[in-house]
């Protein structure tokens, strides 16, 4: 872990720098989640990221064929590797090449980081409210708060379908997110959706509200906080669309 001192978040990307395609090579595959693929890559020429910012995965078929779509980075700036998190979806274009055809050691067209909106700076109080895979983004917030020695300053809220869907459980749990599950009851919470009044404990005023999860995770997340009288200007939102 990096000392809190010696961390210089943002050192190095200054204007949230994209560039060209890179090669990634993939160091590991792990599936902690059902119909999930955890990627690990080494890129590069790698460009550190903020936390918050996402990669597009490019594959080529062999007739030239292509298909890109954009993955969150779950990794902290100090880690060697790049971290993705994919989730599968049924009948997915790329997300099923990822979750079910690549392996350690093939080599991965990448383009990023990418973003520069949809970020934490390090100092600032945030509330992050994610669902499903929308999490990945605030794993990275997370583990950079943990080297800066600022986890103070980040209230998670996560809605899942059940406690073994939900990516990077253990450290959530252990940051003490308020973990929803919408399809089984948890201690005396029966299941159920995310609703205001579990976001009325974590948000204060000064914080800047992120919601990250498909789209209609994302509409219902926006109008609670709307709702709970955060102003449109404090909440950021990232959509993980079909083709995004
Ligand atoms: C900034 C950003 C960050 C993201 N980060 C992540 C991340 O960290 N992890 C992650 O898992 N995803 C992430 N996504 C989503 C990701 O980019 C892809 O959208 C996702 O993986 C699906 O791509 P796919 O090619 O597998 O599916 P697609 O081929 O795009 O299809 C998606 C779904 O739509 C269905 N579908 C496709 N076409 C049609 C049609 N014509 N009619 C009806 N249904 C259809 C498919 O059956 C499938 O279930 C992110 C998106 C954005 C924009």
């Amino acid at each position: 872990m990096t000392e809190p001192e010696s961390v210089v978040l943002g050192a190095g990307v200054a204007g949230a720098p994209s560039g060209g395609w890179r090669t990634a090579t993939v160091a590991g595959v792990r599936r902690p989640v059902p119909r999930s693929v955890q990627l690990r890559l080494d890129v590069a020429d790698r460009v550190d990221h903020l936390p918050g910012q996402h990669y597009v995965v490019r594959l080529t078929a062999p007739d030239g064929y292509t298909a890109q779509r954009s993955y969150s980075v779950a990794s902290a700036p100090g880690d060697p590797l790049v971290e993705l998190f994919v989730e599968r979806l049924p009948d997915g274009e790329v997300s099923t090449h990822l979750a079910d055809v690549v392996e350690p050691g093939d080599v991965l067209e990448v383009r990023g980081p990418i973003g520069g909106w949809f970020v934490w700076d390090g100092v600032s109080p945030a509330l992050l409210v994610a669902g499903g895979s929308g999490v990945v983004p605030f794993v990275s917030m997370l583990r950079t708060a943990r080297a800066l020695g600022r986890t103070d300053l980040l209230r998670i809220a996560v809605s899942v379908r059940t406690l073994e869907e939900l990516p990077y459980a253990g450290e959530l749990v252990d940051a003490g997110a308020l973990v929803v599950t919408t399809r089984e009851s948890r201690g005396i919470r029966p299941a159920g959706r995310l609703a205001a009044e579990d976001l009325v404990p974590l948000w204060e005023p000064g914080q800047t509200a992120f919601v990250c999860g498909s789209a209609s995770f994302a509409d219902a997340a926006g109008r609670l906080l709307l709702g709970l009288g955060v102003a449109p200007r404090d909440i950021r939102i990232e959509q993980f669309g079909p083709t995004g």
